[in-house]
């Protein structure tokens, strides 16, 4: 049993809606408050709504990523349109247990979690002691971006 985080996120349709579905088709045990954030990478869009939720699983970290990928296009996400444009759903693998896995399509800790708010403040929510493998814990990488 590896405990992960996943990071979700959407900026079209029925947000909070859909945020809540994909925690339940995730399995999620717990879910963060959802905050609305402003785009990132790619402004002119609506802003996201963020949340992150621990996944108590027995999966591979492969293979949670291709369940999210395919939870995704079950709520409608398509892949058109700019790299961080709008999206119905974003799911991203945050970290999965301590471990650092660099492979083709599969990066964890996630390459953009120490420096996104939207991300790291649900998941100091879930628990501010979490550590981040090479970057250290998510309390301070949150303090360090003020
Ligand atoms: P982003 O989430 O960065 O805006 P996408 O959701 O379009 O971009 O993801 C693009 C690709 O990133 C996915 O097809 C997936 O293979 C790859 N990827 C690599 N590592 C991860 C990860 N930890 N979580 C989610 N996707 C990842
Ligand atoms: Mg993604």
């Amino acid at each position: 049993m590896t405990l992960a985080y996943v990071g979700l996120g959407a900026n079209l349709g029925g947000r909070e809606v859909t945020i809540r579905r994909a925690a339940e088709l995730i399995g999620a045990t717990r879910l963060s408050a959802l905050i609305e954030t402003e785009p990132w990478g790619y402004a002119d869009q609506p802003p996201f709504l963020n949340a992150a939720a621990a996944v108590e699983t027995e999966l591979t970290a492969r293979e949670l990523l291709g369940e999210l990928l395919q939870i995704e296009l079950g709520l409608g996400r398509t892949r058109e349109g700019p790299r961080f444009g709008p999206r119905t759903i974003d799911l991203d693998l945050l970290l999965y247990g301590n471990e650092t896995i660099e492979a083709p399509g599969l990066t964890v800790p996630h390459p953009r979690l120490h420096e996104r708010r939207s991300v790291l403040e649900p998941l100091a929510e879930l628990d501010s002691a979490l550590v981040v493998p090479g970057k250290g814990e998510v309390a301070a990488l949150l303090a360090a971006l003020d």
